[in-house]
């Protein structure tokens, strides 16, 4: 896959794909990241990028005229047809379901705003979709940017030691993935749950299953209001339900009791008399 990133910082964009998963994508072919500099396509002794805005204001504006240069010299370079997305707080919300769909396309551009915004005329003419990687704002579009092509680049097959991590991870299904442990088998007074002790297969992903279930459940229940849960997961989730009204708790769930932020009553996202079985 290639992807060309627009810039007024290509410097920040490129420093920061030399490292982990991204970095050996990279360096093995699976994915090219190159950069476009809206300076570069200035013509005044300044290299001027930006304006004040019409109608008064506060903040500056990204000029249309280096932008839409820069975006059409990146495009050149990418197999044609591939998507011009914008990195905008006011865009469509980032999601794996978007980084799945974006990670199987053979070229992406994107577009990293500074100031207060880009010059609506640069977006009309030469971007095809906006994209937020949250409600937040950003001072630059660089780190979205960033934050996107680290999601699609993880997710090309072969990007990971093993394939199976993207799919079984955390919203590929809908559900937050359950917790990990590693070596030692008891840290500071605190056990690895028995169920991932005991070599049964079976037995692991049963357990894998209900903390997922649980985890989403108390954490995100908009996903499960949003994605539904599969028989199984609705049905480890009513048995883990009846076991918290009883006392019992299930393995692992102590955990996610001590976190802070975690001891609320979980919020049924269907309000009253929402059946998950
Ligand atoms: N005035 C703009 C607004 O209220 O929407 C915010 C501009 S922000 C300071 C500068 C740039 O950062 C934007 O053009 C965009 O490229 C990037 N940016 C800020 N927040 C972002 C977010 N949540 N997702 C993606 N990009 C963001």
């Amino acid at each position: 896959m290639q992807i060309e990133v627009v810039t007024l910082f290509p410097e920040m964009v490129r420093g920061a794909l030399a490292y982990g998963v991204l970095g050996r994508a990279i360096e093995r072919g699976l994915a090219r990241i190159g950069t476009e500099d809206v300076r570069a396509h200035t013509f005044d002794v300044h290299r001027t990028v930006d304006d004040r805005p019409y109608g008064g204001g506060p903040g500056m504006v990204l000029k249309p005229e280096p932008l839409l240069a820069a975006i059409r010299a990146a495009a050149a370079r990418l197999p044609p047809g591939s998507p011009r997305v914008c990195l905008s707080a006011q865009g469509e919300v980032f999601d794996q379901r978007t980084a799945r769909e974006l990670a199987g396309l053979p070229g992406l551009l994107l577009v990293a705003g500074r100031y207060e915004g880009i010059d609506e005329r640069a977006i009309e003419l030469g971007v095809d979709r906006e994209l937020s990687i949250g409600d937040y704002v950003l001072s630059g579009g660089e780190i979205a940017a960033l934050a996107v092509i680290d999601a699609l680049v993880r997710l090309l097959p072969g990007a990971l030691g093993d394939d199976r991590s993207s799919i079984e991870e955390s919203f590929s299904e809908g559900l937050l993935e359950w917790p990990h442990y590693t070596r030692p088998e008891v840290f500071e007074g605190r056990h690895v749950p028995q169920a991932l002790l005991s070599g049964n297969h079976a037995a692991v992903r049963r357990w894998r299953l209900e903390q997922s279930v649980a985890r989403t459940w108390s954490r995100r229940p908009d996903l499960i209001a949003r994605h539904g849960l599969a028989p199984e997961a609705s049905r480890l989730l009513n048995e883990y339900l009846a076991a918290r009204a009883g006392g019992g708790l299930g393995e692992g769930e102590s955990h996610e009791q001590d976190r802070p932020g975690n001891r609320e009553e979980p919020h049924d996202p269907r309000g009253p008399g929402f059946q998950t079985g």
